[in-house]
Order: structure tokens, then C-alpha cells, then sequence
């Protein structure tokens, strides 16, 4: 990669660790079709009970015992989520109103972070504790890293990949907070018998495919950062 600087030392775009980014995004990319895919198929799928997604979270919420979560319509498609914050549960237009299999799984997966919030669940508490740092960690590891390049600073380079790594664990903390929320999703789904067998492993594929673009989206942090460690080892040896 020695030859890749040039004599400036400022990497080009087209230096091959790039390859890197790229298939990051190819999989992110895949994750995000596929996602879309699977909701879209299983939207397709009336929930033999004819209860809507929004229907679905008001009765998940109080088959968990939780009675001060608001829920809310939001514009978009699959922008669900649930903001801590307000107690406030938002289900996106292809989810509060319509009564498939895929809109009631994506509403209980939301009330399923209702629940890990009332309880205190460790890795959403750390999730949230960590937003700050992620933050800024992904907003200042690149200028800093940049300057370390440019001007061969090794202490640079290091902080860069450091702030980097904040952003890259915050995404391995949500992992588990994403697949802990389905899990509970479906136990209650079953356990209330809203949903039946075969919509239960329907529902199984669409929240593991929504799942996935978060596997994805670590992936693709992971190889950015191993990208820069690349280049920062390169710099070392220059
Ligand atoms: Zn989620």
C-alpha cells in the first residue's frame, strides 16, 4: 500500500483498502433489499385476527403490563421505533394501520424496546448511555484521523481510530438490544396467541431480516475500521 501516498502522503480514493468501504456498503446494500423484500411479502400476509399493527402494540403493551407508552402514527415506511425519551411508540404508515402479519410483528418488535426500557434491560441502558460518545466519536474520528495523514502524525492516527472504535461499539451494543426486542416480541405474540404457528415463523423471518441490517451495518463499521488501521500501519512504516 507503500505506493499508493504518493508523495504527499494523502491517501487517494482509489487506494485498494477502499475495497474495503465498498464492500461494506455492498452488504449493508443487501441487507437493506432484503429487508424490503421480506416486509413487503409478508405484508402481503392478513393476521388471521385482523388486528392492525397499532391494535397489535396496544395489546402487547398490556400484555406486558405496560400502560404508559403512548402510540403514535409517523410518516414513511418502516420507520418504526420506540423513543424512550416521551414513552412514545411511532409506527410508520405501512405498520399502524394495516393488519399483516409483517405490520403486527414490526409493532410488538417496538413494544419488545417498550419493555427493555420498564425493565432496565443492561445493554439498552449502556446503548443509551453510550450515544454521546458515538456521537461525537463518529463525527471526529475522520478530520482527526485526515490530519494525522497529512501531517504524519502517529498520536492522530490513533485518537481517529480510537473515536472510531466508539462508533463501531456502540453498533456492536445494539445487536443484542435488536435481537433481545424480537425475541420478546414473538414470546408474546405466541404467549397471547395473537399470532398462530405458521404467522409465527413468518413474523420470524421479517423481524430476522430487519435484524440483519443491523449485522450488516456493524460489518460494514468493522471493515472501516480495520481500513483504517491499514492505513494508519501504513503511514507507520513510511
Ligand atoms: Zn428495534
Amino acid at each position: 500500500m507503500y505506493g499508493f501516498y504518493g508523495h504527499g502522503g494523502y491517501p487517494f480514493m482509489f487506494d485498494w483498502t477502499y475495497l474495503l468501504v465498498f464492500a461494506g456498503l455492498i452488504l449493508s446494500l443487501a441487507a437493506s433489499a432484503n429487508v424490503k423484500s421480506t416486509f413487503s411479502k409478508y405484508s402481503r400476509l392478513r393476521s388471521a385476527t385482523g388486528m392492525t399493527g397499532a391494535q397489535a402494540a396496544a395489546r402487547v403493551l398490556h400484555f406486558a403490563g405496560i400502560y404508559d407508552v403512548t402510540i403514535e402514527r409517523v410518516a414513511g415506511n418502516l420507520t418504526d421505533h420506540y423513543d424512550p425519551r416521551t414513552r412514545t411508540l411511532r409506527l410508520s404508515d405501512s405498520t399502524y394501520g394495516s393488519a399483516s402479519v409483517a405490520a403486527v410483528c414490526v409493532a410488538a418488535h417496538e413494544c419488545g424496546h417498550a419493555v427493555q426500557h420498564q425493565k432496565h434491560y443492561a445493554p439498552l441502558v449502556l446503548r443509551s448511555t453510550l450515544v454521546p460518545a458515538a456521537n461525537f466519536g463518529s463525527t471526529m474520528a475522520w478530520p482527526v484521523f485526515l490530519l494525522g495523514l497529512i501531517f504524519s502524525m502517529q498520536p492522530l492516527l490513533t485518537v481517529g481510530i480510537v473515536l472510531f472504535s466508539l462508533a463501531v461499539l456502540f453498533q456492536l451494543v445494539t445487536l443484542p438490544v435488536e435481537f433481545n426486542a424480537s425475541s420478546r416480541a414473538l414470546r408474546i405474540l405466541e404467549g397471547s396467541g395473537m399470532l398462530g404457528d405458521s404467522e409465527l415463523s413468518a413474523g420470524r423471518k421479517v423481524l430476522r431480516a430487519a435484524a440483519l441490517t443491523y449485522v450488516a451495518g456493524l460489518a460494514a463499521s468493522v471493515l472501516q475500521l480495520l481500513r483504517l488501521i491499514i492505513l494508519a500501519g501504513g503511514r507507520d512504516r513510511d
